[in-house]
C-alpha cells in the first residue's frame, strides 16, 4: 500500500482494447484510484496514465475514432506521466519500422520501434529483466515477491541519477516489440539478450493470448534481431516510461509502485 500520508493518485488506463484490467488490479492493490480512459473528458484531473498492451493498430484506430488520441497527446505534452507497456510502447513511439497499413502513433517518445520483433503471432516467453526505474524508493511492501526477484538501491555512482532503483522484473514478452533507435534525451532502462533465431516462431493466426487480446490484423512480417546481441526493451524520456513487455502479468507490483512513486507525493 502507498503510505497513509500520501494522497491517493488518480491513474487512468487507456481502455479501448487490450490488457486493461490487469493494470487496474495492480494499481488498486497499491492504493491508487483508477479510471478507464476512453473519451477526452476521462483525461481530466489524472495524475498519470497507463497505455496497456494489446494490438497497437487497433488501439490507434479506436483512439482516433473516440477522439481521445489528440487530447491524450496534448495532455502528455503538458506533463502527464505515462507508463506504456508493449502495444503502449508502440503507440507512444515517434516512428515504427513496420506499421500496419495506416497505423499512426502518438510520438510521445523519440524512438523507432519494431513490432513483433521476437516473432510473429503467438510467440511469447518470460524472462527476468533488470529495469532501472526513476525516483525515490517506492513505499510499498515487497515481502510478497519471490526469492528470485531482487532489488537494489542504486546510487549516484551508476550514472542513472540519484535515487534510481533497479528492479528485477519477471516480464512476459507477448509478440513483443523492441526499440531499434533511441533519440537524444531518451534513456535506455532495460535490455535483454536477443532470442536465438531458432526460438522465433510463427504461430497459428486467430489464437489470441489472453494477456494480449491481440485480435487485429498482422503485417505477416517475421523480423527478429540476431542472437547474441542485447536488444532494448525499456526506455524513458522525461515523464514517459515505456516497456516492450508486460510487468502486470505476474503478481509483482513493484514496477508500478516505483512508477507511482516517481510522481505521486
Ligand atoms: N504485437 C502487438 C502490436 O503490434 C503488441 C503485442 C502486445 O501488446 N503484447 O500491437
Amino acid at each position: 500500500m502507498v503510505a497513509a500520508d500520501t494522497a491517493r493518485p488518480l491513474v487512468g488506463v487507456l481502455a479501448l482494447q487490450g490488457g486493461v484490467e490487469e493494470h487496474i488490479a495492480v494499481l488498486e492493490s497499491l492504493g491508487a484510484e483508477t479510471r478507464r480512459v476512453r473519451l477526452p473528458k476521462d483525461l481530466d484531473g489524472l495524475d498519470g496514465i497507463i497505455l496497456p498492451g494489446g494490438e497497437s493498430s487497433a488501439i490507434d484506430k479506436l483512439a482516433r475514432s473516440f477522439g481521445v488520441a489528440e487530447p491524450l497527446r496534448r495532455a502528455v505534452e503538458g506533463g502527464l506521466p505515462v507508463l506504456a507497456t508493449c502495444a503502449g510502447l508502440i503507440y507512444s513511439a515517434r516512428e515504427l519500422e513496420n506499421p500496419a497499413p495506416g497505423q499512426q502513433t502518438l510520438g510521445l517518445i523519440d524512438v523507432t520501434v519494431r513490432r513483433n520483433a521476437f516473432g510473429n503471432q503467438r510467440f511469447s516467453e518470460e524472462r527476468i529483466v533488470p529495469v532501472a526505474m526513476q525516483g525515490q524508493w517506492p513505499d510499498v511492501e515487497t515481502s510478497e515477491v519471490g526469492p528470485r526477484r531482487t532489488e537494489s538501491r542504486d546510487t549516484e555512482t551508476n550514472g542513472e541519477g540519484p535515487g534510481s532503483i533497479t528492479l528485477d522484473i519477471e516480464a512476459s514478452f507477448i509478440r513483443a516489440p523492441i526499440v531499434t533507435r533511441v533519440g537524444e534525451g531518451v534513456e535506455v532502462i532495460a535490455t535483454v539478450p536477443a532470442p536465438a533465431p531458432d526460438t522465433v516462431t510463427g504461430g497459428a493466426a486467430g489464437e489470441d493470448s489472453a494477456a494480449c487480446k491481440d485480435g487485429a490484423e498482422h503485417d505477416g512480417e517475421l523480423t527478429h534481431p540476431s542472437a547474441g546481441h542485447e536488444v532494448i526493451v525499456g526506455v524513458r524520456q522525461g515523464h514517459v516510461t515505456a516497456l516492450s513487455f508486460h510487468p502486470e502479468e505476474n503478481g509483482d507490483s513493484r514496477l508500478h509502485a516505483a512508477w507511482l512513486a516517481s510522481f505521486a507525493h
